[in-house]
């Protein structure tokens, strides 16, 4: 039997009076339950943040649109505004895992975790996302420091996440067969101040590919990056790809995005 408290916030402002660096705010539950079931993270304090209404919903304003931290994969996936205004992010939010985990999974939880094969943050890279927590307003490019981590800190709540509306986009991945986490991910972005080409699964940590950000944003065509060699240091290397495949992966979906744009 696993003992731990279990608190229902009923607003941002007690959640994060609760919190300390023994709790964990529970949002879809997706990856906390699991890990404190087989043991591998343990909490003082269990903090349901899901009750909390103004975390959650999907707004476009301009050339913006901004998701609530508890929003579901599936309602980003479903929802009319995201698939008019950047119809590749509801793709994304459709591709992430099974109905099951895209029923209770979310944006806010998605990007919390930093899963380095995760599929919300290459989003926050490609669409210069910012985000928007219960005290200060994070830059996507500040926000995922490493496998895993992030620049939060342990009381500090996302609300929500603020997406630029791109040009033109598409998100390519090639999903791992059992869960659908990203054997490697890309996501294209043509914006009007350049273009970014955001990676996850292939690293420790989501980045922007500057090579091919530098000549896409140059000569937005899949051609343009034909010369250019991704080299495969510091990539992941597992049963699924070697870290020479993932470097080749890396182009090749670039270049699948860009023609897909
Ligand atoms: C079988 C399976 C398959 C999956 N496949 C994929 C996939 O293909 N692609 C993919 O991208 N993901 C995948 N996932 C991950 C899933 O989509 C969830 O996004 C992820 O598990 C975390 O979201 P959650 O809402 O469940 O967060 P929770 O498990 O509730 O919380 C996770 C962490 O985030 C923190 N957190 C949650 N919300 C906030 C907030 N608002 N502010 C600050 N911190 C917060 C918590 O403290 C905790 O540390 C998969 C998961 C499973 C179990």
């Amino acid at each position: 039997m696993k003992k731990f408290n279990y608190h229902s916030a009923k607003d941002v402002k007690e959640a994060s009076k609760i919190a300390s660096s023994s709790s964990v705010f529970l949002a879809g539950g997706m990856t906390t339950l699991p890990s404190m079931k087989l043991g591998l993270a343990s909490y003082k304090d269990v903090i349901d943040i899901k009750k909390i209404k103004k975390l959650s919903g999907i707004k476009v304003s301009g050339k913006i649109i901004t998701i609530g931290a508890t929003t579901k994969h599936t309602e980003v996936a479903n929802s009319k505004e995201v698939k008019k205004a950047i119809p590749s992010l509801a793709a994304l939010a459709e591709g992430i895992g099974d109905p099951q985990v895209r029923n209770r999974g979310t944006i806010g939880g998605s990007i919390a975790n930093n899963d380095p094969a995760a599929d919300y943050p290459s989003a926050c890279i490609a669409l210069n996302a910012t985000i928007h927590t219960n005290n200060r307003k994070i830059d996507a490019e500040k926000f995922f420091r490493g496998m895993f981590e992030t620049s939060l800190k342990s009381s500090e709540i996302i609300e929500a996440i603020e997406f630029n509306i791109p040009q033109k986009s598409s998100y390519q991945k090639l999903p791992n067969p059992a869960s659908r986490y990203a054997i490697v991910g890309v996501y294209v972005a043509k914006h009007k101040s350049g273009t970014n080409v955001a990676v996850t699964g292939a690293k420790s940590c989501v980045y922007n590919e500057q090579d091919l950000a530098k000549a896409l944003s140059k000569n937005f065509s899949s051609s343009a990056i034909d010369n250019i060699k991704i080299s495969s240091s510091g990539m992941n290397s597992d049963i699924h790809a070697s870290a020479d495949y993932r470097a080749n992966m890396v182009k090749a979906f670039a270049k699948k995005a860009v023609d897909a744009c």
